[in-house]
């Protein structure tokens, strides 16, 4: 029996994962939940699943969880603060952790489950982005395993020949990571200036979290994936493609040095790649329907659309830069996507904001978790004071 951390438990995310563990009872136990401050849904799920202990992150509403746990005749343990997210993760509780939180947010509880050993499934990019190396060294050091969740990457993770082998180990050339073209795939600048947030957000392809959509919608989410696939498989920014599938059914493919093309294929859903890493390496039912290819008809592939969608290139120049680049894009991307779900931040800015704090903030080499702690900080200030200046 694998019992199993959900962090970000009411996500989109950790609502797929969980559900892949509700078909499976004879090998899955939701042993713990975590959530940031939606308290009722936190207490549903845990009516339901009954796991061991339930993290809530926002640490005001401790008392509130613990009433409505005991309210509900549960015998979970109840536990608050971002400190207890990372307690959980590493803690004997679980074996495995779907690192589901949105953000930055999720890094130091990845890097605790990274380094307590535990199987890791990682859907939380943000965290690989900011921190690729000392996800690695955790890894490492930990011995556990690391199945990435992101669909790309659980893609490229089932066409390497073998678990963990970098794009050199393997005999592999390169990537060819799959984009959907997001919402707007097909629309010029001035067809972007005045797009609202829930347009934004209405993926035709996924339905998922409003920051990964916002992100899909500028194709930072490509870029954030090109870094990530940099640090998972050791591959160069010339290894590795980005090319738009609209359709989302490859979900990406490996080139190999002999010419092989490799690609897995599925209906884009989530559960497909929870289930392979929650039973890797046996393979179960994950609830997803047949792929009708016949239906799908001709496959298609085209180039993003790069001049109209410049976070791509962005997240380009930072992984080439190197250093603490990354967790200064990522940062600048996380305050502008919460500025422009806000509405105080047009569409198009986000790119802007995003060049200008880059421009501002020279690269370091990467030193530690503190470090890099402070570098996000001072990259959210740089944006939020730009925003307010109006840097553009
Ligand atoms: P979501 O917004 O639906 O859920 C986010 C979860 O994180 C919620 O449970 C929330 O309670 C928790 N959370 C938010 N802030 C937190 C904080 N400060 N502390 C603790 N918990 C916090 O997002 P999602 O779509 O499920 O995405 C989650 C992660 O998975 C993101 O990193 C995203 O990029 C990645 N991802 C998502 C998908 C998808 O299909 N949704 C696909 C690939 C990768
Ligand atoms: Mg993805």
């Amino acid at each position: 029996m694998r019992r199993v951390a959900v962090l970000g438990a009411t996500g989109s995310i950790g609502a797929s994962a969980l559900d892949v563990i509700a078909r499976h009872p004879e090998r899955f136990r939701a042993s713990v939940l975590a959530a940031h401050r939606k308290v009722d849904e936190l207490v549903a799920l845990c009516v339901r699943f009954r796991p061991d202990l339930a993290v809530i992150a926002d640490a005001a509403l401790e008392t509130s969880l613990r009433d409505k746990l005991a309210a509900a005749g549960l015998s979970t343990r109840a536990a608050a603060g971002t400190a207890a997210l990372s307690e959980a993760a590493a803690s004997e509780s679980c074996d495995s952790v779907v690192a589901a939180i949105v953000g930055a947010a999720g890094l130091e509880s990845t890097l605790a489950a990274a380094r307590a050993g535990k199987r890791l499934l990682l859907a939380n990019k943000e965290s690989v982005v900011m921190a690729g190396p000392l996800l690695l060294d955790a890894i490492r050091d930990g011995g556990g395993e690391l199945i990435p969740i992101d669909s790309e990457h659980n893609a490229i993770f089932q066409c390497l020949p073998g678990r963990g082998l970098d794009l050199a180990q393997a005999g592999a050339r390169r990537i060819l990571l799959t984009a959907s073209g997001g919402p707007f795939r097909g629309k010029n600048r001035a067809e972007l200036a005045a797009i609202t947030p829930d347009q934004a957000c209405a993926h035709p392809k996924w339905s998922m979290g409003r920051k990964i959509s916002v992100d899909s919608a500028t194709l930072m989410n490509k870029g954030l994936e090109v870094i990530e696939a940099h640090w998972l498989f050791g591959a160069t920014p010339a290894q590795i493609e980005v090319v738009v599938h609209p359709q989302s059914l490859v979900h990406s493919l490996v080139e190999f040095a002999d010419g092989s093309v490799l690609a897995q294929l599925g209906n884009p859903d989530m559960r497909t790649a929870l289930a392979h890493a929650l039973a890797w390496p046996e393979r179960i039912e994950a609830g997803v329907a047949p792929l009708d290819l016949v239906a799908a008809g001709a496959l298609r592939f085209e180039a993003p659309a790069r001049d109209t969608f410049r976070c791509l290139d962005l997240a380009y120049r930072a992984l080439e830069v190197g250093g603490t680049a990354p967790t200064v894009l990522n940062a600048a991307n996380e305050v502008a996507v919460a500025a422009f779900l806000e509405g105080s931040l047009p569409f198009l800015a986000i790119a802007e904001l995003i060049e200008a704090t880059l421009a501002a903030i020279s690269a370091e080499p990467v030193a530690g978790l503190e470090h890099l702690l402070y570098v996000d900080l001072t990259a959210r200030r740089t944006a939020q004071i730009k925003m307010r200046h109006g840097f553009c």
